[in-house]
């Protein structure tokens, strides 16, 4: 069967890319972290905001995040925006474009913004900016890392989880050319 022979290769290739990979924020650290961040989101957002998670790189944060607002008392709507900014590569085109758009009227309401990196600042400010133009009462962000970079466009989170180096990062829900989403921890690609 062709799909028999080819995964103990792929198995192999994933396994020598295992060692390559540094932990700067671990599974513990994480899960230590959530409950204080969905306490901050929960004591300035009140009990009904609407969470808007960033896909793709924010799901497994969002997912985290929003059953720590539960037991900190909120009760949170979900919906995501799916926008595309980086392709394959490692640094970013710059352009931000609309991929899946929310399906919730956001009018009036109180809404959490929740991305996985805060780098330049363009794909924040992009989603910020579509959400306010449908009267949003006020959009407020949350980002898992904060990169301490320069900024291209005008924002800061209102919450973060980590400050982070400027490197790159993967895990945790965030990729690299597909790769690596699912582990639990982030991790730096260290350079071979
Ligand atoms: P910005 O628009 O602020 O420059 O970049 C933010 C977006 O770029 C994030 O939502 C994320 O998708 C992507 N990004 C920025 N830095 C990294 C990184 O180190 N690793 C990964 N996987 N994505 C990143
Ligand atoms: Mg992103």
């Amino acid at each position: 069967m062709p799909g028999k022979q080819m995964s103990p290769a792929r198995d192999a290739d994933w396994a020598n890319d295992a060692p390559r990979l540094e932990v700067l924020f671990s599974a513990d650290a994480i899960a230590t972290r959530m409950d204080a961040l969905a306490r901050e989101v929960a004591d300035r957002c009140g009990r009904h905001l609407l969470v808007i998670a960033i896909l793709k790189g924010s799901f497994i944060f969002a997912a985290d995040l929003i059953r720590a607002l539960h037991r900190a008392g909120s009760t949170p709507e979900v919906d995501f925006l799916s926008l595309a900014s980086y392709g394959n590569a490692t640094v970013s085109s710059g352009v931000v474009t609309v991929l899946r758009d929310i399906e919730t009227a956001v009018a009036g309401r109180d809404v959490l913004l929740i991305d996985d990196i805060l780098e330049s600042g363009r794909t924040l400010a992009f989603a910020q900016a579509h959400i306010r133009e449908r009267g949003a009462r006020q959009v407020l962000t949350c980002v898992l890392l904060d990169k301490a970079v320069t900024r291209t466009a005008n924002i800061e989170a209102d919450f973060r989880a980590f400050q982070c180096p400027d490197v790159f990062v993967v895990g945790y829900g965030m990729d690299k050319a597909h790769r690596y989403r699912e582990l639990p921890f982030v991790g730096r690609i260290v350079p071979s």
